[in-house]
């Protein structure tokens, strides 16, 4: 595995990007991870929030399942 440094989604952060918010999302056949944003730290809280929000906006199809946003550290 190559390491190459990811950045902040945050306009105007810059800092490096240490968290994937993620959902598990499938269709009953496939299963992947539906990426809402990379982040530092410090704009974890606030970029989890917007996600979840993202997240309850989102319609899903029929057989589409979509798992609560988690974090994952990398
Ligand atoms: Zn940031």
């Amino acid at each position: 595995m190559r390491e190459y440094p990811v950045l902040c989604q945050v306009p105007g952060c810059g800092a490096a990007a240490r968290h994937k918010i993620a959902a598990r999302w499938s269709d009953g056949f496939t299963h992947e991870f539906k990426t809402y944003a990379l982040t530092c730290a410090a704009c974890l809280a606030a970029e989890f929030a917007r996600a979840a929000e993202k997240q309850r906006a989102c319609r899903l199809a029929l057989g589409e399942t979509l798992a609560p946003v988690e974090v994952f550290g990398r």
